[in-house]
């Protein structure tokens, strides 16, 4: 019997021991867990019960607060902006495909700069009324077409292009004269005319200064993106301020063969764009009017209004970039350089 007793003892001895232990074990699993709660859940909502009312609106302040200082403190998304250049507008040069254009450009509502020549062989743009006018009018009532200046006569002289190797003088008398007729022409329904485009990619220093002496804020050409491209702009100036000028140099071209003219497919185009705004932030498409007339006559190519439509299309469809003129988008960065 002893010997029952002492082994009911002991067995008795050893259940209590267990129940202890599995009391502290859950104690200090349900401390565990509960602290590991609170850390992956900084909210408190299940403690708010069981707080007064003032702990509460100081917990909610700081929580706002804290979240208020987080928003403010995020960098700014990234730049996605897509900006067309149409070059080579010229007075009485393919008026009813250039018109064609810039009225797909209003349908679609997409800012578009136009940059003119003002001087095409002796016929300046005070000498096309038509063009001036419709140009004013869509301008200055869409707000989606900025007017700006292409060279002055677009001459290839033997120093390369209209500007490069030219005397400085010479640069400023043609670069002077141009923006005279611009600004008479469009300057009271647009405001002055802020964008300098060069002709045949082809400048030199005297021409960056020369357009900032005749008071244009933006200055663009092409940008060199490989180093056996004959672009000339280097990476660097591209969309950033050199000489108090705003470079914003074309990188893409919206051409695939230049002889046939051949349009590249919206879907190259698409993924062009993002790869050129990752990379710089901005992606500026040029082309030109004869680009989409038929064989240089003063009339649209249909198929290649279709396909520069379908390009407008999918890029609007793909919702990721914002579309700027040269001079809208000069606005924003020259805020941004000087907050
Ligand atoms: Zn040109």
């Amino acid at each position: 019997m002893d010997v029952i007793k002492v082994i009911l003892k002991t067995s008795s001895t050893s259940n209590m021991a267990k129940s202890v232990v599995i009391v502290i074990g859950a104690i200090i699993i349900s401390l565990v867990l509960s602290s590991l709660y609170t850390t992956l859940n900084p909210t408190y909502v299940t403690r708010t019960e069981y707080l007064t009312l003032t702990e509460y609106r100081t917990q909610t302040e700081y929580r706002t607060l804290t979240e208020t200082t987080t928003i403010t403190r995020k960098p700014p998304p990234p730049s996605r902006t897509v900006i067309f250049r149409l070059d080579d507008v010229a007075p009485r040069f393919l008026p009813t495909v250039a018109r064609e254009i810039v009225e797909t450009f209003l349908r679609k509502g997409v800012p578009l700069t136009v940059a003119i020549v003002p001087n095409n062989r002796g016929i300046t743009i005070l000498d096309d009324v038509e063009l001036s006018l419709f140009l004013r009018t869509v301008a200055k009532n869409s707000g989606l077409i900025e007017i700006a200046m292409h060279g002055w006569n677009h001459t290839e002289y033997p120093t390369g292009g209209e500007f490069k190797g030219r005397p400085f003088e010479d640069q400023l008398y043609y670069i002077l004269e141009g923006k005279r007729l611009l600004d008479h022409v469009f300057s009271n329904a647009t405001g002055p005319v802020v964008t300098f485009t060069v002709t045949y990619n082809l400048y030199d220093e005297n021409t960056v200064k020369a357009a900032k002496q005749a008071g244009f804020k933006i200055f663009s050409s092409k940008l060199k993106q490989h180093w056996w491209d004959n672009g000339v702009t280097p990476p660097t100036r591209h969309n950033n301020f050199h000489e108090g000028l705003l470079f914003l140099d074309w990188n893409f071209y919206l051409i695939k063969d230049e002889t046939t003219f051949e349009l590249h497919a919206a879907n190259e185009v698409l993924e062009t764009c993002r790869l050129r705004t990752a990379l710089y932030g901005v992606c500026v498409i040029m082309f030109h009017v004869q680009e989409l007339s038929m064989n240089w006559q003063d009339r649209v190519d249909l198929d290649k209004l279709r396909k520069f439509e379908a390009i407008l299309d999918s890029l609007l469809g793909a919702g990721e970039f914002e579309f700027m003129t040269m001079s809208s988008y000069y606005l924003r960065r020259s805020a941004a350089a000087n907050p």
